[in-house]
């Protein structure tokens, strides 16, 4: 039997202001923002399609042998150079590529290997309560899930999203100075904070080109679309951009670039 439709008497209450007079309607609450990329998707298909031709393989340059020892280098490299980082944890890696080892290590030896980067007091007081937890809530094993990864210390949504890239082969997104620039700069994914343009990123961004497309933002910043002027005579999609900042009209020739590392330099 079908429900019998009942009309209700106790629609919603109108507000009014004074006795007598026209009731005020109730404020609607403000919807959630919503972001405006500045391209079209075929046009976000074709500037990462010739990031790809430029790039076809770009690569992080932080040594580790394990997800552990990636976990802790990402951990050590904030506000560092990976070739600061590498300098310091190639002998560390080789006595201490697990939490065991390098929990019997001690705050004070893990100390006297990172010694030359930057906060590497707090950064070794990190290092043994993340060998803790590992050991203690996950069997050892570096957890595989953002979540999960952000709980341990001193990892935050930026190095969980590169370890799961890099360890666990999952497609994040992780923005860093450079991708926070150009998501603005180019007006591809304008957002005040890295996370919301993380997340305005990926819903721009082709799903083909996800993996690789963290490098690719940061390498083009690194080398072109640089933080106080970028290089516009030498940028591929100089035709496409959109960014009131560019002095040029015309793409470079789209060619394979010689391999460049990704983290060469904190700016
Ligand atoms: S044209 Fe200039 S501003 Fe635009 S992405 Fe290229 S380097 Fe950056």
């Amino acid at each position: 039997m079908a429900t019998p439709k009942i009309k209700s008497k106790t629609s919603t209450p109108q507000k009014s202001n004074h006795a007598g007079e026209r009731p005020v309607a109730p404020k609607a609450a403000p919807k959630p923002k919503r972001f405006k990329s500045a391209y079209s998707k075929a046009e976000m298909e074709e500037i990462f399609r010739r990031f790809s031709v430029q790039r076809p393989e770009p690569k992080g340059e932080l040594e580790h042998v394990n997800p552990f020892t990636l976990v802790v280098a990402v951990a050590l490299s904030a506000q560092a150079t990976d070739a600061g980082v590498n300098k310091a944890t190639r002998a560390l890696f080789k006595i201490a590529d697990t939490p065991e080892k390098m929990l019997a290590l001690g705050e004070e030896g893990v100390t006297q290997y990172i010694k030359t980067i930057g906060l590497y007091r707090n950064k070794a007081k990190n290092v043994i309560a993340l060998c803790r937890m590992l050991i203690d809530e996950f069997g050892s094993e570096v957890p595989k899930t953002r979540e999960e990864l952000i709980r341990l210390p001193g990892v935050g949504r930026k190095t969980a999203n590169v370890v799961m890239s890099m360890a666990f082969g999952v497609p994040t997104l992780a923005v860093d100075t450079h991708v926070f620039r150009i998501a603005n700069r180019l007006l591809m994914a304008p957002g005040k904070t890295p996370d919301e343009v993380e997340e305005n990123l990926l819903k721009v961004i082709p799903d083909q080109y996800l993996f690789h497309a963290h490098h690719w933002l940061i390498l083009h910043g690194r080398y072109c679309c640089k933080a106080r002027k970028p290089e516009c005579e030498r940028c591929v999609i100089a035709d496409l951009c959109r960014s009131p900042e560019k002095t040029v009209d015309v793409p470079a020739p789209l060619v394979e670039l010689p391999q460049q590392l990704i983290g060469e330099a904190v700016e």
